[in-house]
């Protein structure tokens, strides 16, 4: 099957409130997908994570032609010529475009062979993981943690077994904050922090020992990405396992990371990291350190599904927590992107299923996208 089209969408929608994490609040979210469309009407979907304008002109620019044309199971040979034409453009916007092409090949490649995606790159390893909450996020004017408990009750209720709110305020608040939601889980459930790159690295080292008692699973994103020393001092001086990566887009970021002993648990996103080709080169290089994988998932349905289909196929961890890794990483901020096929609402046991229909498991249409399309565009053979 040849590729005949590709469809950029650029989506957006508002916030009811605004909601922040150690860096800024937000009341808008952005997103783009990718629509492959090839012969027999076969579609195929991708996304990239953030800079839609940006991505959309280097998929336009640079990328369309070495797709347009070429058959969709051609996935090793595309991701190898899209990123040989890097030059100067390494890591960011580069990456998130070839992301969004390798994600909506595959995706396109199974439907054309009426298998999953974790089907055809070998086989799920589970049919459902462990679904955990990412939020409550910091309430705007005041004290950020205000209500953190009120909606960890929403969140338990809806069966979350696993709970991730923001902190990086204070390191005192910090403690407070996360004491108190300890109280309140009990101990047989997990949570965890993310301080989304906020702190310096002495700050984050405070507030990772206000919180000890706490007893989280993980600190997530203690410093910038870049800042290596200071992940290691973390990694070092830290009683709690320190987890990162996502913000991260090539191999070599990846590997000089990991060499340098930056984290417990590596979070590559499949819209940031390169699809599926990026990170099954990144699960590998993690699997030779023993170190767990699991996605981060921060954006529309077709990143979680197609992360979904992804983190079926990762090696297994005892980590702590409630099952073993990996967990999926599931958005609790108002996201109506990420229900467009459903409210994604755990089980019993806090888990939930791995689609394995054809693709990444769900049918999605253009109509269901129109809502919050604010552009469209369409490159043909
Ligand atoms: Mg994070």
């Amino acid at each position: 099957m040849k590729i005949t089209s590709i469809h950029g969408y650029h989506l957006a929608f508002q916030l009811p409130e605004a909601v922040g994490n150690s860096t800024g609040f937000f009341d808008r979210r952005e997103s783009f997908v990718l629509r492959l469309e090839g012969e027999g009407g076969i579609s195929g979907w991708g996304e990239a994570s953030a800079a839609q304008q940006a991505v959309s002109g280097y998929i336009r620019q640079k990328l369309a032609k070495l797709v347009l044309g070429r058959p969709a199971h051609e996935t090793g040979r595309r991701y190898a010529e899209m990123t040989d034409g890097f030059g100067y453009d390494r890591q960011g916007t580069a990456m998130l475009a070839v992301s969004a092409v390798d994600m909506a090949l595959h995706d396109a490649a199974a439907r054309e062979q009426g298998v999953s995606i974790a089907t055809m790159l070998g086989g799920a390893l589970r049919e459902r993981m462990l679904a955990y909450a990412s939020g409550p996020f910091f309430k705007p004017d005041g004290d950020p943690y205000r209500d953190f408990e009120k909606d960890a009750d929403a969140l338990l209720e809806r069966n979350f077994r696993a709970i991730k709110p923001r902190c990086g305020y204070t390191p005192e608040a910090d403690g407070r904050m996360a004491l108190a939601l300890r109280r309140q889980l009990g101990w047989d459930r997990a949570l965890m922090a993310d301080i989304n790159q906020g702190y310096t690295a002495a700050a984050a080292l405070d507030s990772a020992r206000h919180m000890q008692e706490a007893g989280l699973l993980w600190i997530e994103e203690p410093v910038r990405p870049d800042d290596i020393p200071g992940y290691r001092r973390m990694a070092e001086g830290s009683a709690t396992a320190i987890a990162g990566g996502e913000s991260l887009s090539t191999l070599a970021g990846f590997r000089d990371f990991l060499a340098a002993g930056c984290v417990s648990v590596l979070q590559p996103d499949l819209s940031i990291c390169g699809g599926y080709t990026g990170f099954k080169k990144v699960a590998a290089l993690a699997e030779a350190y023993g170190i767990p994988v699991m996605p981060h998932v921060f954006g529309t349905v077709v990143n979680l599904y197609s992360s979904l289909q992804m983190a079926a196929t990762l090696k297994a961890y005892r980590g702590g927590g409630p099952l073993p890794y990996p967990f999926i990483e599931c958005d609790a901020t108002h996201n109506p992107l990420l229900e467009l096929a459903g409210r994604v609402n755990p089980d019993a046991d806090g888990c939930i299923a791995i689609p394995d229909g054809p693709g990444f498991g769900l049918t999605l249409t253009e109509e269901q996208l129109a809502p919050f399309v604010t552009e469209h565009w369409v490159e043909r053979l």
